[in-house]
């Protein structure tokens, strides 16, 4: 299946929520959601159809699944992963979206988009205990070290992503040295602590793939 390449502000137009998938840009006044554009396709006046049960579902996985910028094999075979441990499907879900590497870099503000932290674990710059991962969806433990690669503290993506960092901080599962731009996995997520992800009713996402 082919990546999609088109406008990343497409996907969330069509969700009508913000994805987040463009870094700084999601955080200024110039994110369309933010000037309530209408969803691709549809002038500011199209009356909305009510959504079927179904509609809702699908729109539901399609929105956690772009967040983390998967294909739907990917995602799938998460979800199945999800199902086969211990616990709320739905929430085990999103902590297994939670624990990849590429997201993890995203969070420790070493990239300021996901899309991004995937290109730096893509490309060599990013290790896990001191052992170059290039595997976006390698899954980390609690007390793993995710560090950038000393060659590559110099890139002045890294930099200016960390800047990020003194404005709004890591989350509690995280510690992070900005300066030897290492960071730690003191604990594994739980579903509260995903705090910009509390509107996602992971349940829909269930329920689509039990029919
Ligand atoms: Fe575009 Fe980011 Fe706004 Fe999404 S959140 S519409 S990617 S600027």
């Amino acid at each position: 299946m082919a990546r999609y390449i088109g406008p990343q502000c497409r996907l969330c137009r069509a969700e009508k929520t913000k994805l987040f998938l463009k870094g700084e840009r999601c955080l200024s006044g110039k994110c369309p959601i933010a000037k309530k554009a209408a969803p691709p396709g549809k002038g500011p006046r199209t009356r909305q159809k009510k959504m079927s049960d179904y509609g809702l579902q699908l729109r539901e996985k399609q929105k956690l699944k772009r967040t983390y910028g998967m294909f739907e094999k990917q995602f799938r075979n998460t979800f199945k992963k999800a199902e086969s441990l211990s616990g709320k499907t739905g929430e085990n879900l999103i902590i297994l979206l939670e624990r990849r590497l590429d997201n993890m870099v995203y969070r420790l503000r070493f990239a300021t988009s996901r899309k991004q932290a995937r290109q730096l674990v893509s490309h060599g710059h990013v290790l896990v205990n001191g052992r170059k991962v290039t595997i976006g969806s390698y899954s980390v433990r609690e007390n793993d070290v995710v560090e950038i690669k000393e060659q590559s503290k110099k890139l002045t993506v890294i930099k200016d992503a960390l800047k990020e960092y003194t404005k709004s901080g890591v989350y509690p599962w995280l510690e992070l040295n900005p300066d030897e731009m290492k960071g730690k996995v003191i604990a594994l997520p739980k579903r509260s602590d995903v705090s910009d992800l509390a509107e996602v009713k992971e349940q829909l996402i269930v329920e689509l793939y039990s029919r």
